[in-house]
């Protein structure tokens, strides 16, 4: 058997089982390494090759955003993660990090349960960091933060250790700043900071592909100390093999970002202002998979052979094929004709997506970014706010 058909099984084993399931976007200002920390978790997932990733921006899937070198799209992709002697499921979208397209990153924050921030460690917070924090807070997202081009600082800054642990602890405080000022009225959220010792901030290099963060350094006895020495010794590549980013990342993912079932009871009643009493809205905070069908499409693209493809957020019950559906919106019904989920850039079929999960669904005509689409009539959920950037106007 493929490779690939391989993690399509495993994906589809762990789809069910909604705590092992983690769905999540990767946003940034542009050029902080989003792309870059995306190729290295595909890799670390066997999905694309260790060597390649960084060159091979697999979640570039436009012509156009290759020629241009930005992320346009927001792209998904599926892959697992054993973690705690757990396999793991892990729904990634992509959110394009240029500044014309935060109508995207936002209707990415409506389909995942935690954002991971990457900042450049030599710029710091940016204006558009802030603007994905405030659209992943917003959406009761919950954020965590990867300081990225560490090596910058020990190769090109020539910092020492504590020069670095200052400028980064800077770029924590900033950041830490711009989330309490965004939740100080949301009741309904604990104290959501990232933190070093609680294993929220990682750090490293997407470029060299290693990374670290508190629980990494405890298991692996390096320390910045360590770090400045190999880089500077050019080991990277022992680095990378000591600690490799996508296993430091994607260990965060799985201990720090909520499953479905600990998401959706706070996230229903911040996105969906329908009857609460209702039992489709009991069924989406629990996340049921036996009750009725509610997707939010974020996303609709196209592919060469099916034409146009709705991806989303299951919010209950499973989508299968056959399925006739409600489209907020729009009078009567579509008739789903195929389900699956995204493998880097492509979609593969399944038989079926059950709640929980990020689904990609053809058939559904009359949908379009933002549709709720329910095996029964409800209020749909909350229009998906644009926050956008400030515009800068020439006088
Ligand atoms: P995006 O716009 O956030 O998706 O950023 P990219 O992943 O496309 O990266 C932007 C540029 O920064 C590219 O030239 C990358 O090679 C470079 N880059 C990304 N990560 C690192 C890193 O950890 N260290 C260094 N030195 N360069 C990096």
């Amino acid at each position: 058997m493929g490779r690939r058909k391989k993690i399509v099984q495993e994906c589809e084993k762990l789809m069910d089982k909604p705590d092992q399931i983690r769905n999540i976007a990767i946003a940034a200002h542009v050029d902080h390494g989003k792309t870059t920390l995306s190729d290295n978790l595909l890799a670390g997932a066997g999905m694309i090759s260790d060597e390649t990733a960084g060159q091979q921006l697999a979640m570039d899937t436009k012509d156009d955003e290759q020629e241009r070198g930005i992320t346009i799209d927001a792209a998904n992709v599926s892959m697992t993660h054993e973690y705690e002697d757990r396999n793991h499921l892990i729904n990634l979208i992509d959110t394009p990090g240029h500044v014309d397209f935060g109508g995207d990153v936002t209707r990415a924050m409506r389909a995942v349960d935690g954002a991971l921030v990457v900042v450049d460690a030599v710029e710091g917070a940016m204006p558009q960091t802030e603007t994905v924090l405030r659209q992943a807070l917003r959406e009761g997202v919950k954020p965590a933060l990867f300081i990225n081009k560490v090596d910058r600082l020990i190769s090109e800054l020539q910092e020492g250790p504590q020069e670095m642990q200052e400028r980064l602890l800077k770029v924590i405080r900033n950041v830490n700043e711009l989330i309490r000022g965004m939740t100080e009225d949301m009741d309904d959220v604990d104290d959501w900071t990232v933190s070093v010792e609680e294993g929220t901030v990682g750090f490293g290099s997407a470029l060299y592909k290693w990374g670290v963060s508190m629980p990494s350094m405890q298991a692996t006895g390096l320390d910045f100390g360590d770090i400045i020495d190999m880089e500077r010794n050019d080991q990277r590549q022992e680095l990378h093999e000591k600690t490799p980013l996508s296993d430091v990342v994607l260990d965060m993912v799985c201990e720090h970002f909520p499953d479905p079932l600990d998401a959706q009871p706070r996230r229903i009643p911040r996105i969906w202002r329908g009857d609460d009493t209702l039992d489709v809205a009991e069924q989406m905070r629990l996340v049921d998979d036996d009750g009725e069908v509610v997707l939010m499409v974020t996303d609709i693209g196209i592919d060469p052979h099916a034409g146009e493809v709705a991806s989303g957020r299951v919010f209950s019950g499973g989508l299968e094929k056959g399925q006739e559906l409600y489209v907020s919106g729009t009078a009567g019904k579509n008739r789903v004709q195929s389900v699956g989920i995204y493998m880097g850039g492509e979609r593969e079929e399944v038989e079926r997506v059950p709640a929980g999960n990020i689904a990609a669904v053809t058939g559904l005509r009359d949908a379009i970014a933002g549709s709720t689409v329910s095996s029964i009539e409800m209020t749909p959920f909350e229009s998906i706010e644009h926050i956008s950037e400030p515009v800068i106007t020439k006088s």
